[in-house]
């Protein structure tokens, strides 16, 4: 039998699901993927996962049998029964389905899932940013915010697996109200979704005192690109967002006492003068000796993140 140089990995989104074949050094031998069509039901989804994986094996075959397939998915994941537990409106009755157990009886291979954003944790750990630290902390900056703790190498996980719901983390609780239930969580301020609300609060407010309407919409892509370029109003939205997320960090830092903070995700795209704004914001806000011993970094896996982690759950974290 040949040596099972490869893994499957499987990243379930909201508008798409990735599949790719990948080596245990994290490089992708093959990739393809397929609109999530969420509103198709859970069904749907579920009958999409197996047929791409079976795809994925098929134009593996000359190398042999995969090691396993690792999948990552978007909502919160039982990682002890490999159910879904609870997802948003992105992936509709997608709750309650029984994810590993389909798969491992459909192809009678190891079968790993995990969230999302643990996932892209365990690529930052293994291949990325987080190499060489052994406690940090995961942000992935998109729609909403996602978080992930690694602790002496490992994920915590909580109860379920349902830890690092750290957007849902709150930084002014007679904020607005958030679906979580909590009030002013700081997904409400810095996520893509976040900053597009604040710049629809900066342009109504701008309306109503007469002012000419700057030149972009209210979307955290033109809100971003108009604060890069010194637009005033755009940089007083990024300026609360900041100060949301660099409060939320702070207490972060001060929760896990981490050597490593890895800012992934869309929003974190506008680069260097973004985590230059936020180390400041953090900086002000974290006291001396917890703040001396953490660094703040870009994620490094980058867009691929979602299947090159889900992968390497098949070796890595097996001792869980
Ligand atoms: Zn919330």
């Amino acid at each position: 039998m040949a040596a099972t140089g490869y893994a499957i990995g499987v990243d379930i989104g909201g508008t798409k699901i990735q599949f790719a074949a990948i080596a245990k050094d994290g490089t992708i031998l093959h990739r393809h993927q397929a609109p999530t069509e969420a509103q198709r039901g859970p069904e749907q989804i579920m009958a999409k996962v197996l047929a791409g994986i079976e795809h994925t094996r098929e134009a593996m075959e000359a190398s042999g049998a995969p090691a396993g397939i690792g999948i990552g998915s978007a909502g919160q994941i039982d990682c002890r029964t490999g159910a879904v537990v609870y997802a948003s409106d992105l992936l509709p009755g997608w709750a309650g389905m029984p994810v590993k157990r389909h798969v491992e009886e459909w192809f009678g291979l190891s079968v790993r899932i995990d969230n999302d954003v643990n996932v892209f944790a365990i690529a930052e750990k293994v291949y990325g940013a987080g190499r060489n630290y052994n406690s940090f902390v995961c942000l992935a900056l998109g729609t909403g915010i996602g978080g992930a703790m690694v602790e002496d190498g490992r994920l915590v996980r909580g109860a379920f697996g349902g830890a690092g719901e750290l957007g849902h983390v709150s930084v002014d609780f007679e904020g607005p109200r958030c679906s979580c239930g909590n009030n002013g969580c700081v997904e409400l301020y810095a996520s893509g979704s976040g900053i597009a609300r604040l710049g629809r609060e900066a342009l109504a407010l701008a309306s109503a005192a007469g002012e000419q309407a700057p030149d972009w919409r209210p979307e955290s892509r033109e809100i971003i690109r108009a604060w890069l370029a010194g637009e005033p109003l755009a940089a007083q939205v990024m300026d609360r967002a900041l100060r949301a997320l660099g409060a939320a960090i702070a207490g972060f830092i001060h929760t896990f006492n981490p050597e490593a903070v890895i800012i992934g995700g869309g929003v974190a795209e506008a680069g260097e003068p973004f985590l230059a704004a936020l180390e400041e914001q953090v900086r002000t806000r974290t006291s001396a000796a917890m703040r001396d011993a953490c660094v703040l970094l870009p994620a490094y896996v980058g867009a691929d993140a979602g299947v090159i982690g889900a992968a390497a759950q098949i070796w890595h974290y097996g001792d869980e």
